[in-house]
């Protein structure tokens, strides 16, 4: 696409494209470093349903670093501490963040919406954080092999924001990796995803449970008013699954949830049922000068074990600690770039390698007529031993390499945008 024509100009030191979880963390991080940022969101608002809405212990400690744990606490939310699988010999316990040293031993489960209202209710505080609502970035701007900002879309006209850099954080259909000419490597996860409601009523269970019998394997997470439910079917089978007609599923789900059973009728339409088609991608090269991508425009993530948001987050903090000082200095290296994806790619390829694992050996064993799910024989006798029983609820809880909050520089304190200076990209 090319645009010829821009109404309005913006300037600012940083340009976030997407107020997803990575955005809006990197926008709160950057202003209250004193950094000048706007955040461009094609929505109107956070209303949006079935995105990850789990908050790990490490998200929960970069909010309680930004002195946000809280207030945030105070929204209306759920907890889980234990994640459990019911198989038809028995629960098992897949991991047990109870048992894990942190002020938050548990999974956090809120409304994406609400936490992204919450970050950036916080961030407004900032005079330097701008968020432009309606606001579709279309093209990125490059000058002689730098990008130089973004051409983007607005009820009231086309407007250009110009920023020494323009970081994309727009989610794993994000555009702007193309545009930037940024290779990815895809995988091929052999499962997809419907995701659905059911209601909560009196006397049901209160934890979130996995599923598998029967050659089915679904998660049923506690909302409060309902429970959200994913259906996990094998990659390719959705026709199939609305060819056997919507009785037939509902069947499925009740046999397979008998707790549930009474209330499948809820389910009046296709309607109701969304797929997600699980992705899993990353980007050979994170960033070209003026450019960065981080969260799942980097790499969009499986949702075996619940991880995307609180990836997304982690990236933002390193990103946020790395570059604040730069951008405050008025110049951003491609050293700079290349160093936040030095230090987020190995944590993701080895959770992106450990999702493969668990979809091909556990998830997809479960699924088909015959199906049962099945943890491998050395997998089972290392579990077993006290040393590796929690790595598990580890790797859910913190990843492979959790992020922190710098401390601030006092300088940094007010939230004020440093003076205007010649900016610079390397
Ligand atoms: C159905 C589903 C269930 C999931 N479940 C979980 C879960 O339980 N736990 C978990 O941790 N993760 C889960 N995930 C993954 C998780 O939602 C993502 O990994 C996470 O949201 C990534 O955050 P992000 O900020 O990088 O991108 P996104 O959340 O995708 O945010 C991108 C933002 O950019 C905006 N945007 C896009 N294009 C433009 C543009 N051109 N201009 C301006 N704005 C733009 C979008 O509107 C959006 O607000 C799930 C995902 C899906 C789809």
């Amino acid at each position: 696409m090319r645009i010829e024509k821009t109404e309005e100009f913006r300037r600012a030191t940083c340009c976030v494209i997407g107020c997803g979880p990575a955005g809006a963390m990197l926008g709160l991080m950057l202003a209250r470093e004193g950094v000048d940022v706007l955040v461009l969101e094609k929505h109107a608002d956070f209303l949006r349903d079935f995105r990850g809405d789990t908050l790990h212990p490490s998200t929960m400690e970069v909010m309680d670093e930004l002195g946000l744990a809280d207030g945030l606490l105070d929204l209306k939310h759920t907890k889980a501490s234990k994640i459990e699988a019911r198989l038809p010999g028995g629960t098992v316990t897949v991991a047990d963040l109870g048992r894990l040293k942190t002020r938050y031993p548990y999974i956090t489960f809120m409304p994406q919406w609400d936490f992204l209202d919450y970050v950036t209710g916080e961030a407004k505080r900032y005079p330097n954080f701008r968020l432009e609502m309606e606001a579709e970035a279309k093209e990125l701007i490059l000058e002689d092999g730098t990008v130089r900002g973004v051409r983007y879309e607005t009820p009231d006209g086309l407007r250009e924001a110009r920023a020494l850099l323009t970081v994309a954080a727009a989610g794993r259909s994000s555009p702007f990796r193309e545009q930037a000419g940024l290779k990815m490597v895809r995988t091929s996860p052999p499962i997809d995803v419907l995701w659905f409601r059911l209601s909560r009523r009196e006397g049901d269970p209160e934890d979130t449970f996995g599923y598998a019998g029967g050659g089915r394997f679904m998660v049923v997470i506690n909302r409060g008013e309902y429970w959200q439910i994913a259906y996990v079917i094998r990659k390719g089978e959705y026709e199939s699954v609305r060819e056997a007609g919507l009785d037939a599923f509902r069947r499925s789900v009740g046999e397979t949830i008998p707790d549930l059973a009474d209330r499948t009728g809820e389910l009046q339409d296709w309607e109701d049922v969304k797929l997600l088609s699980v992705q899993a991608d990353r980007l050979r090269r994170w960033h070209r000068p003026g450019l960065l991508c981080i969260g799942d425009a980097a790499h969009a993530m499986s949702p075996v074990g619940g991880v995307g948001i609180n990836l997304a987050i982690a990236d933002a903090v390193a990103a946020a600690n790395i570059l604040a000082g730069p951008l405050g200095e008025g110049r951003v290296r491609t050293r700079d770039l290349m160093t936040v994806q030095l230090r987020r790619e190995l944590p993701t390829r080895a959770i992106q390698a450990f999702q493969s694992v668990a979809q091909r050996r556990v998830i997809s064993s479960a699924l088909g007529p015959d199906g049962a799910p099945s943890i491998p024989a050395p997998a089972r006798m290392l579990l077993g031993l006290r040393p590796v029983r929690d790595l598990p609820a580890r790797i859910i809880a913190f990843g492979i390499w959790p992020e922190h909050v710098r401390r601030r520089e006092p300088s940094a304190r007010t939230g004020q945008a440093p003076a205007a200076r010649e900016e610079s990209v390397r």
